[in-house]
């Protein structure tokens, strides 16, 4: 089976079939009845991805610059342009993604059908915030272009809607300006949950990026103990004398490397690490985990799941203790895990995960029953507290899970191209997974 094909998480491993397009087609390809999926760079961690019974229509070629304004920041690209193309481009000219995820190994057309957000999303919003215009390419063989200004709802359907309204051709984004490839950061250690929530608000107001890593397996007393770490543009233009190590992970590492004790271990120290305070290149600030190429092998061959929630504010205390409890309970804790306030925009699709509440990410290694048992326990308490869980991450929600966090689903339905699915998808609304 293509490696290479896996979602980032390599669970679940399925068979898939491809198609590479490698110019922007006038149709969508046809192989019979299959269903089809455009994909990215699969970067998505479950099933969002994977379409094991139809065909993936992968976009890495489809990766050309259309038009880019060195004066105004706006930049129109084929789809499949990953960001860090992107920001090879535009970083020289003085401009920078309004909004990035924690990788710049995604393409365009990923980021849009995610709607993807950034730790800068108390100011920033999402990616579809920014989209200036699009282009979707429908199985009926019609192109249609789109912008914010789209009354029909196809627009706001399609930003956050999971390659599923049709094949994104081009993106135009607004760029914003920046001085150079710097930020300030500002990391302050916090030793409770409670003292978290607490800093969290002042942090956000004074910086424009902010993210809490939380050690989900600190000692009892020291529960939810962790580190903000905050940065902000820097306004030096410095050239960069920075050079990115190229470290990569060669093969699947055993299984039991990442045990409670690895993962405790592990936590401790970077609990303990000297404070980074001071000016730091954009790529290990905003992309740390960049740096390990294949770092998902780590998980061995099994793969890891990514769970992550969004709960409204008011909740957020006591429900993230309750979370990390449980975690704690089940002895699967996690050396990623991450805390987020979200700002108050509205979500800009129909679908889109990210609103106004705190969101919790986590990773957990795939071990069967065990992982799917906790996950199911936490799903519930996120359904029952009005939450969401993020389908970018996930590769295990229910269909009442889904339902419950995205209650515009049959509005979206109309949208939706009746050629396109993906096994998350057959998951969440019926007709089996693969
Ligand atoms: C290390 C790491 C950190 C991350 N951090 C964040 C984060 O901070 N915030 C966040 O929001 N996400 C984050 N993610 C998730 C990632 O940003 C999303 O999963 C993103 O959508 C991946 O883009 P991709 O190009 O790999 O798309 P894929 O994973 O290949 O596909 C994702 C979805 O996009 C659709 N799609 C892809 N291309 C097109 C197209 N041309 N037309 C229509 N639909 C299309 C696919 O059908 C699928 O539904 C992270 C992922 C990793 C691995």
């Amino acid at each position: 089976m293509s490696e290479s094909l896996l979602s980032w998480g390599r669970w679940p491993r399925r068979p898939q079939r491809a198609i590479a397009l490698d110019w922007l087609p006038d149709h969508l390809p046809t192989l019979g009845p299959s269903k089809l999926l455009p994909r990215g760079q699969g970067r998505s961690y479950g099933d969002s991805c994977l379409n094991s019974r139809g065909l993936l229509l992968t976009t890495g070629a489809l990766d050309r610059v259309i038009h880019f304004d060195r004066e105004t920041g706006v930049l129109r690209a084929e789809a499949g342009l990953t960001f860090d193309d992107l920001l090879r481009l535009c970083l020289p000219a003085g401009w920078f993604p309004p909004v990035t995820p924690g990788t710049r190994f995604l393409s365009l057309g990923g980021a849009v059908a995610n709607d993807v957000h950034g730790k800068n999303h108390h100011g920033a919003g999402t990616i579809g915030h920014h989209v200036r215009a699009l282009e979707l390419l429908r199985s009926d063989g019609s192109r249609q272009l789109l912008t914010p200004a789209d009354t029909s709802g196809l627009f706001r359907a399609t930003i956050g809607g999971l390659g599923l309204t049709g094949l994104i051709t081009w993106v135009e984004l607004q760029l914003v300006p920046t001085r150079g490839p710097w930020f300030e950061s500002h990391t302050v250690r916090f030793s409770t949950l409670a003292e978290c929530f607490e800093i969290g608000p002042e942090l956000q107001a004074r910086h424009g990026y902010t993210a809490a890593w939380i050690d989900s397996l600190a000692p009892a007393g020291q529960s939810g103990r962790g580190l903000y770490i905050c940065g902000d543009p820097s306004d030096s233009s410095e050239p960069a004398a920075w050079r990115e190590p190229r470290l990569r992970i060669p093969l699947d590492c055993p299984e039991w490397l990442l045990n409670p004790l690895s993962l405790k271990l592990f936590n401790t120290l970077y609990y303990r690490q000297p404070l980074k305070q001071g000016r730091v290149h954009a790529w290990p600030f905003l992309y740390p985990l960049d740096v390990l190429a294949d770092w998902n092998r780590i998980y061995g061959h099994r793969g890891f799941q990514q769970w992550q929630c969004v709960v409204p504010s008011a909740d957020a205390p006591a429900l993230c203790a309750e979370l990390l409890s449980r975690i704690r309970a089940h002895r699967q804790g996690s050396f990623l895990a991450l805390l987020k306030t979200f700002g108050s925009m509205d979500p800009a699709g129909l679908l889109s995960f990210a609103r106004p509440g705190v969101t919790l990410a986590l990773d957990f290694p795939m071990l069967g029953e065990r992982t799917a048992r906790m996950l199911q326990e936490l799903n519930a308490l996120v359904r029952e507290a009005g939450g969401a869980l993020y389908p970018a991450k996930d590769a295990q929600m229910s269909a009442e899970d889904f339902r419950s966090g995205y209650p515009r689903v049959e509005e979206f339905e109309g949208f939706r191209d009746p050629l396109l699915e993906s096994d998350f998808w057959r998951r969440v609304r019926g007709g089996g997974e693969a």
